[in-house]
């Protein structure tokens, strides 16, 4: 990777975290509340090379299995990156992501969680997951509706090898109707965790680059930031 691009990256990156910095600062909270994913998705592995060793950052996300399961073999097993799932699974797909990924944020499905608990098993490992909400109500985005969260968590906190850490959500496109997503979601967080259900329900992985700063006025613990780290997306490339 060129040198400047490198240092684009770096500066893009502690940009994005001045920006979580002072957002976290207007809602009363503390900088090191939020966690900064980059996602990954579609960048080549030269560009995560330069973010790690910019930053130090070693926790990528991506959401294809497929894309993770190369990007993981071109780094090579003694590298010291771990993977995040933040894209829908498909059941044959999940012995594959069990193997690669160190977080699943898009669980929304039974059937997902049985196959992926049962794959975890035959390895000896846990995954940590949290549950994707449909909080905008489009049919295009997937997710649980919100209606179904409650009786979603109960179930899905039997599975020994899942460890359940709490919620996530793609927002609303539009920003006004964004804010209504994360008000929903913290609503939603709110009375899981008033209800007792087990699990632990802390995480509110919310926010990505056009509306992180308000995810986080509502309570974002994780903002998942493509775009404004490593620039617009090239699909064709
Ligand atoms: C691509 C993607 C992001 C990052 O989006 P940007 O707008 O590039 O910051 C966040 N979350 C999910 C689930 C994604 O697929």
């Amino acid at each position: 990777m060129e040198m400047a691009t490198e240092m684009l990256i770096a500066e893009r990156v502690a940009d994005v975290r001045a920006r979580i910095a002072t957002a976290c600062l207007k809602a009363g909270r503390m900088p090191s509340q939020v966690r900064l994913l980059p996602v990954s998705k579609t960048q080549p592995v030269t560009a995560i090379r330069a973010l790690w060793q910019a930053t130090g950052i070693t926790r990528f996300a991506e959401n294809k299995v497929q894309e993770l399961v190369a990007k993981e073999t071109a780094f090579g097993s003694d590298s010291p990156l771990t993977w995040a799932l933040i894209g829908h699974l498909q059941t044959n797909k999940t012995r594959a992501a069990a193997v690669v990924s160190s977080e699943f944020q898009a669980l929304d499905s039974l059937r997902v969680a049985a196959a992926l608990d049962r794959r975890l098993q035959e390895l000896g490992r846990t995954l940590e997951v949290l549950v994707e909400v449909n909080s905008s109500g489009e049919e295009s985005k997937w997710g649980l509706p919100a209606s179904a969260v409650a009786a979603f968590a109960e179930e899905v906190t039997t599975y020994p090898r899942l460890v359940v850490r709490g919620l996530m959500t793609v927002a609303a496109a539009e920003t006004a109707r964004a804010a209504q997503s994360f008000y929903l979601m913290a609503e939603l967080q709110e009375s899981l965790l008033r209800s007792g259900v087990p699990g632990q329900w802390s995480e509110l992985s919310m926010g990505m680059s056009a509306d992180f700063e308000t995810a986080i006025s509502y309570g974002a613990t994780c903002v998942r930031i493509g775009a404004a780290i490593f620039g617009e997306r090239n699909y064709s490339g």
